[in-house]
């Protein structure tokens, strides 16, 4: 594909991407993709996009969220690992084991890494003010009854 300069675009069915579903709330959907193998100087390079909408729990709300996920990468082609601790820092490579590459797993990993760390709706659309300020109410109580969590540790030991 790479000396064909091949251009691969479709969509993907989302459960496909076995470990990518594991982290959500849905596996319906489709991630649009579009790859393009193409060869610079004597490096194989595959460029990629890929785009999917996936549902997160809201981490505020505990409600669905629907994040959309525009992700854009670029890895050279490498046939070893050798190959690859020579590359430039700054690129990302791939190891091929053959001539055979998992386009489904190389799309997956990206998507993975470009997953929020704490995922929230944006203010607007939240539920959660009621709830955020019945953590704030028992935070303030906490603090006014420093030793009650002590006198808890008494009663244990006591007994
Ligand atoms: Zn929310």
């Amino acid at each position: 594909m790479v000396s064909d300069r091949t251009i691969l675009q479709g969509s993907i069915a989302l459960n496909r991407f076995s470990r990518l579903v594991q982290l959500l709330e849905s596996n319906q959907g489709n991630v649009q993709t579009r790859l393009e193998f193409k060869k610079i100087e004597k490096q194989a390079l595959i460029v990629g996009e890929a785009s999917v909408e996936v549902s997160l729990i809201c981490q505020a709300c505990m409600k669905m969220l629907k994040y959309p996920m525009e992700i854009g990468f670029q890895q050279i082609l490498v046939n070893s690992n050798l190959a690859l601790s020579q590359l430039d820092q700054g690129q990302d490579g791939l190891v091929v084991e053959g001539e055979l590459v998992e386009l489904v797993d190389l799309i997956e990993d990206e998507l993975i890494i470009s997953l929020p760390m704490v995922s929230r709706h944006g203010e607007a659309e939240c539920e959660s003010e009621v709830e955020l300020h019945k953590t704030s109410d028992e935070d303030v109580r906490d603090t006014h009854r420093p030793f009650a969590a002590l006198s808890r540790m008494h009663e244990d030991t006591d007994n």
